[in-house]
């Protein structure tokens, strides 16, 4: 049979390919940072990693890895519940409830998992999950695994959650799921909205914090700490692999009751392996970090303010928001690939993302900034966005 499959396969992978949306991975020589070497042998500056806070090289978390090396092994060979489970991880998960105000946590292999195993255990046919329509991917995968109605509303559109609240008030229980942090804009979620709306309507809140935990806030506590609601949302999944040093592993946090019951049916945290205790470590030691200063939150704030006023100032349409995230809009889709490719020769890494990743007519480059950025990277990335964007007029 597989001559048949092989021949089925080649030819869907040339449809991709022939729609210019096939990806090809980029090798990377060096560890990961603000300045990184790739295969080529080219040095460039990164402007698409999801290292917020610029700890994905970071020594201290290095050595807190190295340390648990020798005190606590390499591997676990084990799930949570039979054998997996040691005194760094109940640390970790402390660590993490004592960051974002809740009452307990539960770890995961990625927030993948955190997301995929969270709707299941806890909602069944006769509730209601209310879903941003750009909420992440490992949400909507969640979500399908679950029994119970689905309902979706457009992305921050408050109209259109209260449309689906009253469409769901029949339903036992309801649950709002929404994204801190869209990927694509960069926007935060109306998290003060959509609270009103969940009392009025008698509904609990997901949040899923993975682009906002560690960049949005004062303190980078996410967008709960934005919109002054910490302690106030039921269930909180985020990553330990973006701004919290980006190594891998993910994790709800929220109220006891959840995080018990996720501890009792969540597929992914039953079934799968636990997180090795090298990265539970350099964990601990990352919360630490970010919980007794805020120089990192500072320099990421400081650093995204500045690059989107040069930006602008240059003449550049960019997406105003409270994120990381600077989703530069070029509208058509060959010059936002003709834009990143330029900018590459000129030593600038960012990426030009156009449909299907995000609508028609609606291409952009996303530019991420990070506290790993110093001030010579931001301008030199603005001077190559200068050039090459008046070299294809996009500027004058
Ligand atoms: C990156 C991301 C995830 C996946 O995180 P992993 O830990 O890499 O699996 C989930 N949700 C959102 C919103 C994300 O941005």
């Amino acid at each position: 049979m597989y001559n048949r499959f092989q021949e089925f396969l080649s030819a869907e992978l040339n449809d991709i390919k022939s729609a210019g949306l096939y990806k090809d991975e980029r090798i990377i020589t060096s560890p990961q940072g603000a300045e990184i070497t790739i295969s080529t042998g080219q040095k460039v500056l990164n402007f698409c990693m999801n290292n917020y806070l610029g700890l994905s090289n970071s020594p201290d978390l290095i050595d807190a890895a190295k340390e648990a090396l020798d005190s606590h092994g390499y591997g676990m060979s084990s799930v949570r519940f039979i054998c997996g489970t040691q005194d760094l991880h109940k640390t970790l998960e402390k660590k993490i409830a004592d960051f974002f105000g809740t009452e307990d946590t539960i770890l995961y292999a990625a927030a993948f998992d955190a997301n995929g195993g969270v709707f299941e255990p806890l909602l069944g046919a006769e509730d209601a999950i209310i879903s941003d329509s750009l909420n992440h991917a490992s949400i909507i995968d969640g979500v399908r695994l679950c029994k119970a109605q689905r309902y979706r509303y457009e992305n921050a559109n408050m109209e259109d959650l209260e449309k689906q609240l009253q469409d769901a008030q029949a339903n036992r229980f309801r649950l709002i799921v929404t994204d801190g942090v869209f990927s694509m804009d960069g926007n935060v979620a109306p998290l003060d909205k959509i609270l009103e709306l969940a009392k009025k309507y008698d509904a609990m809140i997901m949040v899923d914090e993975s682009h906002s935990a560690g960049v949005v806030g004062k303190t980078g506590r996410g967008v709960t700490e934005l919109f002054n609601s910490v302690g106030q949302i039921e269930i909180i999944t985020g990553t330990l692999g973006k701004a919290f040093g980006g190594a891998i592993g993910g994790f709800t946090t929220g109220k006891k009751e959840i995080i018990s019951m996720l501890r009792q049916r969540s597929r992914p945290y039953l079934f799968s392996n636990s997180i090795p205790p090298v990265v539970v470590n350099a964990g601990i030691r990352m919360f630490d970090m970010v919980s007794s200063t805020n120089t990192l939150q500072d320099k990421l704030h400081d650093n995204t303010a500045y690059f989107m006023n040069k930006m602008s100032s240059v003449g550049f349409d960019i997406k105003p928001t409270k994120s990381a995230i600077c989703a530069v809009m070029l509208y058509d889709a060959k010059l936002a690939q003709d834009f990143a490719a330029k900018l590459l020769t000129e030593g600038i890494y960012v990426i030009g993302f156009s449909f299907p990743v995000v609508p028609k007519g609606q291409a952009r480059i996303r530019v991420q900034l990070s506290a790993a950025h110093e001030t010579e990277h931001l301008d030199k990335c603005v001077t190559a966005f200068t050039k090459v964007g008046k070299e294809l007029g996009v500027i004058k």
